[in-house]
């Protein structure tokens, strides 16, 4: 047993790589598939791609590798979270597509449920702010207006599931039925004190509990992939959400460490160990991947527009031709030259939560070129990062004083080093940066025993780069007054 595989089903593609002991990438396959936009704000997956990328890419990622299922000690899998299945319990079949986090359907319902002022209550109990990205309204949704479903789930029919108990559901020919702690802990359904899926809750959404799925920690012998898929049967020890995913595996497995993903959005979290932490400051409170029953906490923030302002540069203002030149333009020249980008889009979410908010380019003189708006882009989201650190030190009240990087962004060593300057504290880039995958592998290997302890594990992370602040506190102070400027004039 050589190897162990991991699937990442992301919301545009799905990847399988396949690590060896020294965490090395063997092999990797990667496909995409279709976003499906029914109407304007819904977004939808067919649950065939989920799967059917799925078989595909494992089946790419053995046959590059040049390595036979039976070599494979374990699969851990990680997927996009939130995202919503029901399908029939005999037969397999969905009775609709999958409703992915993004889908604004429920957003009004939502709206609702604070206006009746359920929001105490389901913070309370699960960690969330009652919002359209989460499972729960999205299950509503589906058993409310999918003809005969509610009598179909109510008769004990019907299954929901995340992606990944869907995945598992379908690769054992349906003889897994479950999910982990950290994809159980998104649903709006589960109680993160407790361990359990909320009656009450269950109640308000009128879901039926035959519907739920079993609950475990991530790194648990879920069962095996049939072996009518790959010719022998691979067992799936790891289930993980993504971002709990990559926390895994940079290693932030100890209270007090920090990951900030710098992809489209960017998602920040802090494993703050046994305790749950309540948040002030509009963080959300879930559950971190775990490798026996005592449950770990995390605070999470995310900002909506993080690397997607890069793309926006070159997509729309057409004034860089890739994303990589970004670290060019801002790399000539001395500083912003006073311009500061605010990407409120579609909005600021944490600290902030203006829905209305939305973007602004302030600053800009007659020698305001195209260098300064490049910089000023980039520096906008090492601002925005900023904001989350602050609102997370202030409910933790832990100093942050190392943040592990990971995403495609995190490779703009101008980007990190402006953010540890910024953020005054260290900026930590592994050398491998698909963290999510080595997350649900590094579980999935530490379950099976293929990794014998974390230890073993930590001598194979290794660090790309470790950027250190440089800057001034006068100035530091200085910049972060002038973003908070900009800031207040995003609100309309
Ligand atoms: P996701 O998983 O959200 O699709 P990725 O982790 O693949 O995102 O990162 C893609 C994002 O990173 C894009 O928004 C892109 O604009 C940004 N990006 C990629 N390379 C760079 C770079 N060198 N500098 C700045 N941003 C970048």
């Amino acid at each position: 047993m050589k190897y162990i595989l991991a699937l990442d089903q992301g919301t545009t593609s799905t990847r399988a790589i396949v690590f060896d002991k020294k965490g090395n990438i063997v092999s990797s396959a990667q496909r995409e598939f279709a976003q499906i936009y029914p109407k304007p704000g819904w977004v939808e997956h067919s649950p065939r791609d989920i799967l059917g990328s799925t078989v595909a890419v494992i089946g790419e990622a053995l046959v590059r590798a040049n390595v036979s299922a039976q070599e494979i000690a374990a699969v851990g899998i990680t997927n996009q979270r939130e995202t919503t299945l029901v399908w029939d319990r005999l037969t397999g079949e969905p009775v609709y597509n999958a409703i992915v986090w993004q889908c604004r359907r429920t957003a009004e319902y939502a709206d609702k449920l604070k206006r009746e002022g359920f929001e105490e209550k389901i913070y309370n109990r699960t960690g969330l702010v009652p919002d359209a990205y989460f499972s729960a309204t999205k299950i509503k949704w589906i058993l409310d207006n999918v003809e005969g479903a509610r009598a179909r789930a109510e008769r004990g029919e019907l299954l929901f599931g995340t992606v990944d108990t869907y995945l598992l559901w379908q690769l054992s020919k349906g003889r897994i039925f479950a999910t982990d702690y950290t994809n159980a802990s998104r649903t709006m359904l589960y109680n993160i004190h407790t361990l359990k899926w909320d009656d009450e809750l269950l109640r308000l959404f009128d879901i039926p509990k035959s519907m739920l799925p079993s609950v475990h920690p991530s790194g648990y012998n879920f069962g095996v992939i049939d072996e009518l898929y790959f010719g022998a049967p691979i067992p799936v020890c790891g289930v993980v959400g993504d971002q709990q995913a990559a926390l895994f595996g940079q290693l932030c497995i100890d209270e007090g460490d920090v990951k900030n993903t710098y992809g489209t959005g960017c998602f920040l979290l802090m494993n703050t160990g046994g305790k749950a932490v309540k948040s002030n400051n509009g963080l959300v409170t879930t559950l971190a991947a775990s490798l026996d029953e005592r449950p770990c906490y995390v605070l999470e923030g995310s900002v909506f527009v993080g690397g997607a302002v890069i793309q926006w540069l070159r997509d729309e203002l057409k004034i860089i031709e890739s994303a990589d030149e970004s670290e060019v333009y801002a790399s000539s020249v001395p500083d912003s030259g006073g311009v500061y980008i605010v990407p409120a889009f579609t909005g600021l979410g944490a600290p902030y939560w203006n829905a209305s908010a939305r973007g602004v380019i302030t600053g800009i003189t007659r020698g305001a070129t195209r260098a300064h708006i490049v910089r000023a882009a980039l520096e906008g989201i090492a601002y925005e990062v900023c904001d989350l650190v602050g609102a997370m030190q202030r409910d933790s009240g832990i100093c942050i004083s190392r943040l592990a990087v990971d995403g495609g962004a995190s490779k703009n060593n101008f980007l990190m080093q402006f953010q540890a300057d910024v953020l005054g504290a260290n900026v930590s880039r592994p050398k491998i940066v698909e963290t999510t995958a080595l997350g649900a592998a590094y579980l999935a290997g530490l379950t099976r025993g293929y990794w014998k302890d974390i230890g073993q594990i930590k001598n194979n992370a290794v660090c790309d780069r470790e950027f250190k602040p440089t800057m001034s506190e006068i100035r530091r102070l200085s910049l972060l007054e002038g973003w908070k400027k900009a800031v207040n004039q995003t609100i309309l």
